[in-house]
């Protein structure tokens, strides 16, 4: 059997913070592997539209990850289009298990990101694909001239719903509470929208149709109880997003809420050797910029770890 191949840093995640830490590990001379894991690029490569990136003033997310991937490339980063399954040994060096490849790694970067969060209702699980979605930038042009709705009162919330504005007859917010928590700039944007309107309030009971295809959801009013009807062709559900740590559980400390845990001001885990950086460790910011400075803070923790 062929030996197994060793690297100085192995990065997980191919994100905003996984490409930071590859950049930085690169130019320290540490030859980085970067496991991409299914959702190449992350979460933003599912916005349309980011102005809030340093540098750019209007790109889109594919774009943005797709520069972030060639600059780690061309610095000496060799990108890898797998998953790591699971991670075995407890202290470096680590063997690293993905889908078709094993190596052998002193430091771990762990940048796995969150994905998103689903209602849970009746109906949910039946109308995936058949007009409930949780990606209006993936979906949302199957719905052009047509009623959707999106779930949330946070920024991906709102963002969803202008970005259907482009494309859908109507779009209207359901929210459990009678405030957004989305930034003001967008919460004004919103209101001031032509075919937005706004359910306060309210929660999905249940998501129906006819034919395996959405029609419309029974909401009810969390105040008075009491029960509508919403006819709609599309429904974005946009609740938030959940760490992707569940393969780490048994070798590094996990809250409650499912995000690694850090040593305050540093990327370091519970376990030496091995970092965390981005989505999967950030319950506040949840940023991409926050993300990518965490992963530039991972590679530099790893190599003072390697050192
Ligand atoms: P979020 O800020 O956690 O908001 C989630 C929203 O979904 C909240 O309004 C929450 O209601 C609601 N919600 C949660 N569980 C629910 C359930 N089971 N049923 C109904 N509603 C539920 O998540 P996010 O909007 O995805 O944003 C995540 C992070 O990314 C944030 O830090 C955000 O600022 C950032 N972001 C930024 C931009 C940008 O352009 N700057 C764009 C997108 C995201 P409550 O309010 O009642 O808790």
């Amino acid at each position: 059997m062929d030996a197994m191949k060793h690297v100085r840093v192995l990065i997980i995640g191919s994100g905003p913070a996984g490409y930071t830490a590859a950049v930085y590990a690169a130019r320290a001379g540490l030859a980085p592997v970067l496991f991409s894991g299914a959702h190449i690029g992350g979460q933003l490569v599912q916005s349309a539209e980011i102005e809030n990136f340093p540098g750019f003033a209007k790109i889109s997310g594919v774009d943005l990850m797709e520069k972030m991937m060639h600059q780690a490339e061309a610095l000496g980063t060799n990108v890898i289009m797998e998953s790591i399954l699971r991670i075995e040994g407890s202290a470096p060096p680590f063997v690293c298990c993905g889908e078709k490849t094993q190596m052998t790694a002193d430091s771990v970067i762990i940048a796995t990101g969150a994905v998103a969060k689903w209602l849970n209702v009746k109906g949910e699980a039946e109308f995936k694909g058949r007009g409930v979605s949780a990606c209006a930038t993936c979906d949302g042009f199957f719905f052009r001239g047509q009623n959707v709705a999106v779930i949330g009162g946070g920024n991906t919330a709102v963002a969803d719903a202008l970005f259907l504005t482009n494309h859908a007859k109507s779009v209207t917010l359901i929210h459990r509470k009678s405030y957004l928590r989305a930034e003001q700039i967008m919460q004004d944007r919103l209101f001031s929208h032509p075919k937005v309107n706004i359910v306060w309030d309210s929660t999905v009971e249940e998501l129906c149709g006819e034919n395996k295809k959405l029609t419309h959801m029974r909401l009810r009013n969390v105040k008075d109880n009491a029960i509508s009807q919403v006819d709609v062709d599309g429904v974005f559900v946009a609740i938030g997003h959940e760490p992707q740590s569940k393969i780490f559980q048994e070798k590094i400390k996990i809250n409650e809420a499912g995000y690694i845990e850090t040593f305050e001001g540093t990327t370091r885990t519970s376990m030496p050797g091995i970092f965390a950086a981005g989505d999967v460790m950030d319950p506040r910011y949840r940023q991409a910029v926050v993300a990518a400075s965490r992963g530039c803070m991972a590679a530099i923790d790893a190599q003072e770890f390697l050192q």
